[in-house]
């Protein structure tokens, strides 16, 4: 069996941690990618569990190094990929990395054979909405601009190997562990 990169898209919101998180408790043969991220940590985040938090200075030096498979800004924060994480863990493990559409598709673009794209939607627009305002860590103007990345977000959808609406979390998590299972026994 193969190892694959599995790629996790959807709008900020429809539930992609939950999902990695009992992904992760249930296969201890998956491994997540911590991306590194300019951007300030929220509340009860931790260095890197959610992401590794760096400066600007030291993000841009690393850009330089080619240290990253795929970065992007987003909010105007930079979002960055460990390269050398992802291909050292790739040689014993399957990697989950829970990334934006054009970070996704660059991983694809890169790395075809071994890149498998999931996006996950939700199941209306106004229960996203819900569920952001929610959450309660964004201002009113940063949610609005989350709403339209949302919306640019779904329309990428086509170009995704699977698309998932996620009901429920534990169903979609069901779901994902049987692509995962089917893609690894693909001979490619
Ligand atoms: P948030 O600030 O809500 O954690 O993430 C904002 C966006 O950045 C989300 O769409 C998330 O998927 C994306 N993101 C997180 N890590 C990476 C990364 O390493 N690369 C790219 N391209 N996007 C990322």
């Amino acid at each position: 069996m193969r190892n694959i990169l599995l790629v996790l898209s959807g709008p900020s919101g429809v539930g992609k941690g939950t999902i990695v998180n009992y992904l992760l408790e249930e296969d201890p043969t998956l491994v997540k990618s911590v991306s590194c991220t300019t951007r300030a940590p929220r509340e009860g985040e931790e260095n890197g569990r959610e992401y590794f938090f760096i400066s600007e200075r030291e993000f841009r030096d690393r850009i330089q190094a080619n240290d990253f498979l795929e970065y992007d800004e987003h909010f105007g924060n930079f979002y960055g990929t460990p390269r050398s994480f992802v291909e050292r863990q790739l040689k014993e493990h399957s990697v989950i990395l829970e990334i934006d559409v054009v970070g996704a598709l660059n991983a694809k673009r890169l790395m075809p054979k071994d890149t498998v794209l999931v996006m996950i939607a939700p199941p209306s627009m106004e229960e996203l909405e819900k569920r952001l305002s929610g959450r309660g860590s964004e201002s009113e103007a940063d949610r609005r601009d989350r709403l339209r990345r949302v919306r640019y977000e779904l329309e990428q959808a086509h170009l995704y190997d699977y698309v998932l609406v996620n009901e429920a979390s534990v169903q979609t998590k069901t779901k994902i562990q049987d692509i995962i299972r089917s893609e690894k026994e693909k001979q490619i």
